[in-house]
């Protein structure tokens, strides 16, 4: 397409850079209720956020609807948690749209794992067997440290797509990162004395949280991240281990609680499920206030328990 009229051509420039949302407000959708949350805590009023998932959805097991499409489609944002935890929905709704602003390498894009550097990263044996978290371990949101990461991925998003307000998301960001290292200092310092606390899980879905707490995890329910537990791993899992050498089994709500409650019991330690996002238990409504009510309930479980 030729333009004659240099006026009218830059014009065009400008319309594609201007926000899509008639209320003047940015319009962002993410993947999770985690990262709306940091959406909203570095955008501010200046952003209307919508999470595709609901708050007790496992993100790994979406499946990618019409409605995703019409989402992103009118988006000037779009936040994904990268490092393939969205690996079964996320590139099929990404096909599907129109709005090439959102895709990969887009002005309005946003993979929130950029820069983070990922645990339990397996070898190729695992990827055959079908782990689902084939780069590792996906859950960075859970430790408001690591998320500070991610509300800067966020914040140069919110930048790109509205780079007039860049004041107001450097501001919120910074707020973010200094509060959330107090809060993290503070809960470890309360920790110190369970320091080398050990644990058994069911999906490694709390282990960036439980590290930067100074707990250990032991083993794992699911042999490899997305694999049910077969009688004869839950039957190994509770003859290796004892409450001698574990203080408890921390689990999500949306596994079968009912083998988290027998390896539990079978080693004869509490059984503690955790909020796996924000607004998945009553208070925790953002990063931090999630990062806080898990560590609560880990301290209040490891005080009442006794010592081995
Ligand atoms: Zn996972």
């Amino acid at each position: 397409m030729k333009h004659k009229n240099p006026w009218l051509l830059s014009l065009y420039v400008v319309a594609a850079l201007l926000p899509f949302s008639a209320l003047g407000r940015l319009r962002v959708t993410t993947t999770t209720t985690d990262l709306a949350a940091l959406v909203e805590t570095i955008g501010g009023d200046r952003v209307e956020v919508f999470s595709l998932s609901r708050p007790l959805q496992d993100a790994h097991y979406l499946d990618a609807t019409p409605g995703m499409v019409v989402r992103i489609g009118r988006s000037d944002l779009f936040v994904e948690n990268g490092l393939d935890l969205e690996l079964g929905w996320v590139p099929e709704v990404i096909r599907e749209t129109r709005n090439r602003r959102v895709r990969p390498g887009g002005i309005g894009h946003v993979d929130a794992s950029l820069g983070i550097q990922a645990i339990q990263v397996p070898d190729r044996i695992h990827r055959d067997m079908g782990d689902v978290h084939p780069s590792g371990n996906p859950h960075y949101t859970l430790d408001p440290v690591l998320a500070q990461q991610a509300a800067r991925n966020i914040a140069d998003g919110l930048i790109r797509v509205d780079p007039g307000h860049v004041e107001t998301y450097e501001a919120n960001l910074e707020a973010f990162i200094e509060r959330s290292n107090e809060v993290v200092s503070s809960w470890q310092a309360r920790f110190e004395p369970h320091a080398g606390a050990r644990l058994v899980i069911y999906h490694k879905h709390f282990d960036y949280m439980l590290e930067s707490l100074g707990l250990v995890v032991v083993d794992s329910i699911e042999p490899l991240p997305g694999l049910a537990p077969s009688p004869r791993h839950v039957a190994q899992l509770i003859s290796q281990h004892s409450p001698d050498t574990v203080r408890m089994v921390i689990m999500e709500p949306w596994h079968d609680q009912r083998v988290g409650r027998q390896v539990a019991d079978g080693i004869g330690v509490p059984l503690l499920i955790l909020c796996p996002t924000v607004g998945s238990c009553e208070g925790a409504d953002n990063i931090i206030s999630l990062f806080e009510t898990n560590a609560r309930k880990i301290l209040e479980a490891l005080e009442s328990s006794p010592r081995p």
